[in-house]
């Protein structure tokens, strides 16, 4: 069943037809969550109760704290804190006893560096996405026609793609999904290796004074796609 939240923004990342538009989709979905999190829902119980239980990686912590809005973030992480330290110190060690069982310890600190926030929200983001993006697939010709004119998916989103299309779409729909994201995906490669090969070249003295043409940022470019 489509939610028509996801439809949106999934056709809108597609209309940019640069870069992989799945990229671009996480990354706005993840900036709206951000803000989200230090803005209003800080102060709603229920979220706050899953950012003191789950606390945030180290890349969403550099993210939350890149947003800039720090009142937010200290209030969240106070209480995040104290649940930490009940959880490390007081529930691994025995009633009116400072000395923690070092296997409880241990299996404490690796839950906690296991679990993050926002990558648990990213997760059921993506997963809906996906879903939603095969149901446009299945349902609408005009979206098929724009998945097949994007520039290139990035590896990472092809495989997710890939896996979806496996789960969501009939075998017919998945053999024609598979060879539209091989057409793109081919054709980006090949005109990345040009580009590279020519970035390459540029640096021999024999085409020092010729055009750059394309090559300019190409691994840059191949850097995005293949990461
Ligand atoms: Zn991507
Ligand atoms: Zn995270």
């Amino acid at each position: 069943m489509a939610e028509k939240i996801y439809s949106i923004k999934i056709k809108e990342a597609f209309s940019a037809k640069k870069g992989c538009p799945i990229c671009a989709l996480r990354a706005q979905l993840e900036q709206d969550e951000t803000e989200r999190i230090l803005g209003a829902s800080m102060m709603e119980p229920d979220i706050r109760k899953e950012t003191n239980r789950k606390g945030f990686c180290k890349n969403h912590l550099q993210t939350l704290f890149a947003a800039g809005n720090k009142l937010p973030l200290a209030l969240m992480l106070s209480t995040h804190l104290a649940e930490a330290e009940e959880r490390l110190f007081k529930k691994t060690a025995a009633p009116f006893s400072k000395n923690p069982d070092p296997k409880k310890l241990k299996e404490a600190y690796s839950t906690a560096r296991k679990s993050c926030y926002l990558c648990s929200r990213m997760g059921e983001f993506m997963n809906r996405v996906l879903d939603n993006l095969c149901y446009l697939y299945q349902t609408d010709r005009d979206f098929q026609k724009l998945f097949e004119e994007q520039e290139y998916f990035c590896e990472t989103h092809s495989l997710r793609l890939l896996d979806a299309s496996e789960k969501y779409l009939g075998k017919k729909e998945r053999a024609a999904f598979s060879a539209a994201l091989a057409e793109i995906n081919r054709r980006y490669i090949q005109k990345l290796q040009e580009d590279l090969d020519w970035f390459c070249k540029k640096f021999d003295y024999r085409y020092e004074k010729e055009d750059w043409k394309d090559a300019k940022d190409a691994p840059e470019r191949a850097t995005r796609y293949l990461s």
